[in-house]
């Protein structure tokens, strides 16, 4: 493939960050990668796989002359990180992010943009459970969405680069306003990562279920469950400070659905059970038929021990 950007610069270099050093020096589509993180044992974990050609622990030094810049962190750590790299960002540069909210990256960001520099929010919808540089891949975005939030202001040629890089790293772009991104995602992944940390958590709390027979047990669905319970907790934890509205919203209609199959349960209502369990049954067979999952028995997990990346740190 074709250069798009001569210099790529991502700020966070973990699951995400590293994943898309990886898949855009794989597929050839950037000149030179400088990527900057916060600490130094993240900053050697990613000189330790080569992702990059220059690793920094400030920002700042990281942007300069970057013609893209992709922040790669925590949604909650957006602001500080602008304000930090605004003065060194090269006019005309390209400006993104991969945070899971846009809204309040829109509202905290937009305001700090430079004159000249386009500021396009992103979301790629691709991820694991695991954190850190050493976690990340080049294939992560295969076949994935991606999800852009440009404005009516947005540069039309900046928004066709930013696309061309994103289809490049083998996504399919999907255009949304910021605050509907925000609903969607709260369904589709906000949510049901506050019931599974909820599950989980319910679990860890009982008495009278000790935690040997939880583990042992486990197979059951509840062990699904802790995949998603095991994701970044500061990742999380700013999904939820930052998407409060969306949020509680979709939250609001879970409860109200929760209600509905609480009594269904209570008063023997067999027929509703089945009608609804047969309508989500249907919906796994789409998200199959979509190409965004596997249709492999207990989700293609075979008895060998999967590749699991542990961080000292965490
Ligand atoms: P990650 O693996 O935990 O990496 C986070 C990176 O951000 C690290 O380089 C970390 O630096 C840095 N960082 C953390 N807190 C910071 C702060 N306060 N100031 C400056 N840097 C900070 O996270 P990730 O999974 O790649 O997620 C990054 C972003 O992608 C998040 O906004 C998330 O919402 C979004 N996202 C994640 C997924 C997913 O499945 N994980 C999917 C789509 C989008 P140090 O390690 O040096 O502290």
């Amino acid at each position: 493939m074709s250069i798009i950007f001569e210099k790529m610069a991502l700020i966070g270099v973990g699951l995400i960050g590293s994943s898309i050093a990886q898949a855009a020096r794989a597929k050839n589509i950037v000149g030179q990668i400088s990527v900057a993180t916060r600490r130094q044992i993240t900053l050697d974990e990613a000189i330790s796989i080569n992702i990059a050609d220059s690793y920094s622990l400030s920002s700042a030094e990281a942007v300069r002359d970057a013609d893209l810049v992709v922040l790669c962190t925590p949604v909650g750590a957006s602001e500080a990180i602008m304000k930090e790299i605004a003065g060194s960002l090269k006019p005309g540069a390209i400006l993104s992010d991969v945070g899971s909210v846009k809204g309040h990256v829109q509202n905290v960001i937009g305001p700090l943009v430079p004159k000249g520099v386009h500021f396009i929010p992103g979301h790629p919808m691709a991820g694991t459970e695991n954190s850190g540089p050493l976690s990340g891949f080049a294939e992560l975005f295969e076949g994935r969405w991606c999800i852009l939030t440009p404005t009516e202001n947005t540069d039309e040629g900046a928004l066709t680069n930013l696309k061309n890089f994103w289809i490049a790293l083998g996504s399919q772009i999907e255009i949304m306003d910021a605050n509907h991104h925000d609903l969607v995602v709260a369904i589709t992944s906000h949510v049901p990562h506050l019931v599974a940390y909820n599950i989980v958590g319910t679990v860890d709390d009982m008495e009278t279920v000790s935690k040997s027979e939880v583990i042992k047990f486990s197979a059951g669905g509840f062990r699904d469950f802790t995949r998603i319970a095991a994701s970044d907790p500061v990742m999380w934890r700013d999904v939820f400070l930052t998407n409060r509205e969306a949020v509680l919203e979709m939250l609001g209609r879970f409860l109200e659905d929760l209600s509905v199959l609480q009594r269904a349960v209570r008063v023997g209502d067999g027929d509703a059970l089945e009608e609804l369990f047969m309508r989500t049954r249907d919906i796994r067979r789409s998200i199959i038929d979509a190409g965004q999952e596997i249709d492999e028995v207990d989700f293609g997990r075979t008895n060998a021990p999967s590749k699991e990346v542990k961080r000292e740190d965490n």
